[in-house]
């Protein structure tokens, strides 16, 4: 099993719902709050852990109380949490308003998230690991000390320019694995984003920047693969969607356990896509989350080729 270091965020959800969303000044009454681990960071390491790598996680969390939450969710998670950091910022918090139709309104509060600066990186032992996972929810100068210093180190970058930001050409090229989602493509590029045909173009320019692999995550019509050699889709899986939360997360999760051991890019993608799915079928983010039975008995329904 892979070795997975996670250089990214460790939020606290707070969740009501509501029956529609205040308006300025007014104030409403809700459902009990429900307080979730988050943070896209925290969210693929969790996803990474399922099914069975060996995950470190480094970041901030605040000393307060939502910061001991977090640190036991990944404990509980086994993923090692030794390299997160506790700060004297707040722990990073997401607001969210779900109204009756099931839409989300969200502030976010990155504290501690915003105060992982490149000194943190610097002396992590990156050689003992096989890939590093990177977002966007940590100060861009981090993310892009990482991943050159995983080059350094010859470990494998997979970077998913989340939330959607522009970005450098260097942080470009310096991932092995650039997965974006159809938003993230499109703000990356300046290009609308919209089908596949429309994917590819956008992912080709992102080549032209410098990418090896770009990835795009296309929702119910799978993943789009294109580097220098090919433009594949693969499909996804036919799954009853509950909520699309984590679906992103999962499959990054999946892509990046499965890179280990398949001998094509399609088939890590394909497992993507199987954790992907199932995390549509549940709600909510972390709890959404499959682990490796989940996800091979999927394959084994859906796909037995998929197995050997
Ligand atoms: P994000 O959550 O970042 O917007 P996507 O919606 O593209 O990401 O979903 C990530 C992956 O999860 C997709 O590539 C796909 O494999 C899987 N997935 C998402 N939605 C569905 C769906 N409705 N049916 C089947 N698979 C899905």
């Amino acid at each position: 099993m892979p070795k997975i270091l996670v250089v990214g965020s460790l939020n606290a959800d707070l969740v009501v719902r509501a029956p529609r969303f205040p308006r300025p000044g007014e104030t409403i009454s809700g459902e009990d709050l429900q307080v979730i681990p988050g943070g896209k960071g925290a969210n693929q390491a969790v996803a990474a852990a399922r099914l069975g790598a060996h995950v470190s996680m480094l970041g901030r969390v605040g000393r307060d109380n939502f910061g001991g939450f977090l640190l036991d969710n990944l404990k509980s998670n086994n993923v090692d949490s030794q390299l997160v950091q506790r700060d004297d910022a707040s722990t990073g918090t997401a607001i969210i308003v779900v109204d009756a139709d099931g839409q989300n309104s969200i502030v976010l509060s990155p504290g501690a998230n915003g105060k992982v600066f490149p000194l943190d990186v610097e002396h992590a032992s990156f050689s003992t690991f096989d890939l590093l996972l990177l977002q966007l929810e940590i100060p861009i100068p981090t993310v892009l000390r990482a991943a050159q210093l995983a080059r350094q180190n010859g470990v494998r970058v997979l970077l998913n320019p989340a939330p959607a930001k522009e970005l450098p050409d260097e942080m470009i090229a310096l991932a092995d694995f650039l997965i974006p989602n159809e938003t993230e493509l499109s703000l990356l590029t300046g290009m609308e984003v919209r089908d596949v045909p429309s994917a590819e173009a956008a992912a080709k320019k992102l080549l032209e920047r410098g990418a090896q692999n770009v990835i795009v995550t296309l929702g119910s019509k799978g993943a789009l693969i294109v580097n220098k050699q090919t433009s594949k889709l693969v499909d996804t899986f036919n799954v009853d969607v509950v909520d699309t939360t984590a679906a992103g997360d999962a499959f990054i999760g999946g892509f990046a356990v499965a890179l280990d051991s398949a001998s094509l890019l399609a088939d890590a993608v394909r497992y993507g896509c199987a954790c992907g799915a199932l995390a549509t079928t549940k709600f909510g983010a972390q709890p959404s989350l499959p682990t490796k039975d989940e996800v091979e008995k999927i394959i084994r329904a859906q796909d037995p080729e998929g197995m050997k």
